[in-house]
């Protein structure tokens, strides 16, 4: 006989809930204590609540598998079972907290949670929990567990199956994930999808980790794989809530983008865009975004470090894509991050962890990466650093070391910013050629000709007197898959201006030359 552990914290929802008047079965549902939904669960061995103190056993509870493995059962509930309306960073706190003390003594954990925001719990939880090695399961129900034809039963037996795994002979799925009705969802990619079908939850962006039918079967394919052995599991459940989401409307105007994006008590916004990310091309717009992630307040004190606004579409299923649109490319000028195809449920609880668990410095380039598997590509940002001492003579050479999560093999986008740039001792109207190649086999002033394989992109404009100051975006997609290498990247940048019939070296300075790199995660 093969047995398993599994931990069952109770935190109320519709599962646990009963009408608030016993006498008046249409009076509004309210939390239960967790024995009260325990007696309408068919099946559990000795349980001996109810029973004078005398009679009763001094076993585990267990569930007898129709295999006769068991599955014992240990219980909990949360200080005050609630309305999951009701939860929030403390909550998952204390969730969190009480899962990592049972962690070493259980080979599952399942969580009983309303639906109303359970997506949002297991998307946080996702989070917190690191080098998780066994199956944390939420579940709830549509229907309080003692009503006729109630979904909770099997919700909540199918979510100790896939904890108690060992018992069940089900594969390990060593993640936070929402198990409802006939579906085996990632937690941070799962979304409430209806107020009454059973099945409620759903994950648009992402393959279900397994189905439900007269047997679980768990698509392994699509599960995380366990952290390596050396990898000890903890919590860090320092998130930070000075965050907001704010959906764009028609009509929506830069008074009230201002009252939301430059308040004093937010450093993290999420933006849901149109589309594929897209915002109203209105300059004013782009002002406020740009001040927004400066840090500017409207009043009161400024945001040290700037705010992380992300961007992310109001659309369901896709993901977005900043630069498509001229009404997006705007938003890359100003720094905005993409929230890619991420959940909303995902976007604001990652954000909440970044904010409260990363250093300064690394908040932006961690909300672009995947961090639990909640979105499908990463954003890398290639910073580079000027090197050269060539500046007169048009030639500027930097290098930048990218990540090694990049999976160069599979770049959907690159594009290249060039943030500020500025030509000096040169009159309004001259016209101005920037030409950048990648990894170029020696940076000298000859080595430069406009068919040569290296070159990435090359433009040309006039200095414009009353903007002095430019940035440039560039799709460089196609040269980048090609010319990028094992190694740093170094990118070598000519800049002349046209004098009569020719092209003549001039020095140039920008703020930031960087390359923003989108590939599978
Ligand atoms: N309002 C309930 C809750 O989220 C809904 C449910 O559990 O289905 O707690």
């Amino acid at each position: 006989m093969i047995q398993s552990r599994v931990f069952v914290l109770y935190t109320g929802g519709t599962i646990g809930m009963a009408p608030s008047n016993p006498e008046d079965p249409e009076s509004p549902l309210a939390p239960q204590p967790l024995e009260n939904l325990l007696d309408f669960v068919p099946g559990i061995h000795g349980r001996s609540t109810g029973k004078p103190e005398r009679e009763r056993s001094t076993s585990t509870p267990y569930f007898e598998l129709a295999n006769s493995n068991r599955i014992e059962l240990g219980f909990a509930s949360l200080t005050e079972p609630v309305d999951s309306t009701d939860i929030g960073p403390a909550e998952w706190k204390e969730i969190a907290e009480k899962i990592a003390a049972q962690y070493d003594h259980f080979d599952g954990f399942v969580v009983l949670h309303g639906t109303d925001t359970m997506a949002f719990t297991s998307s946080a939880l996702s989070f917190i929990f690191e080098n998780l090695g066994k199956p944390v399961v939420l579940t709830g129900s549509q229907l309080p567990i003692s009503a006729v034809g109630t979904d909770a039963v099997p919700n909540f037996i199918n979510a100790v199956c896939l904890a108690g795994y060992k018992a069940s002979k089900l594969p390990l799925v060593p993640e936070v994930v929402i198990v409802f009705a006939d579906r085996i969802l990632r937690g941070c990619r799962a979304s409430k999808v209806s107020t009454s079908d059973s099945a409620g939850f759903d994950s648009p962006n992402f393959p279900r980790l397994g189905d439900i039918g007269g047997h679980i079967t768990v698509n392994t394919e699509y599960v995380l794989p366990s952290p390596a052995t050396d990898k000890k599991f903890f919590v860090r459940t320092g998130l930070v809530d000075k965050v907001s989401s704010i959906s764009l409307f028609p009509g929506f105007s830069n008074r009230q983008m201002q009252k939301q994006f430059l308040d004093p008590a937010v450093e993290g916004l999420i933006m849901r865009s149109y589309g594929s990310g897209n915002v109203p091309k209105n300059p004013a717009f782009q002002k406020t975004l740009q001040r927004a992630i400066k840090g500017e307040s409207m009043a009161g004190a400024a945001v040290n470090g700037g705010r992380l606004v992300v961007n992310l579409s109001q659309c369901s299923f896709g993901s977005v894509d900043m630069g498509r649109y001229e009404s997006s490319s705007g938003l890359l000028e100003a720094g905005v991050i993409s929230g890619l195809d991420m959940t909303p449920e995902a976007a604001l609880t990652k954000l909440m962890w970044v904010l409260g668990t990363q250093p300064a410095q690394e908040r932006r380039s961690q909300m672009q990466i995947s961090q639990r598997g909640e979105q499908t590509e990463n954003v890398f940002d290639l910073r580079f650093h000027d090197k050269s001492q060539e500046h007169a003579a048009g030639i500027i050479s930097c290098a930048s070391s990218p990540d090694p999560r990049l999976d160069r093999s599979h770049i959907s986008r690159a594009m290249l910013h060039l943030v500020g740039l500025q030509v000096e001792n040169v009159e309004a109207g001259v016209e101005i050629r920037i030409r950048t190649f990648m990894n170029p086999p020696s940076a000298s002033a000859n080595s430069c000709p406009d068919a040569d394989e290296q070159r990435v992109t090359g433009f040309t404009f006039r200095k414009e007197a009353s903007r002095p100051m430019q940035t440039y975006i560039r799709n460089i997609t196609h040269k980048t898959r090609s010319l990028l290498g094992n190694g740093d990247v170094v990118l070598t940048l000519f800049s002349d201006v046209k004098k009569g019939d020719f092209w003549v070296p001039v020095q140039i300075n920008f703020n930031g030359l960087h390359i923003s790199i989108t590939a599978r995660a």
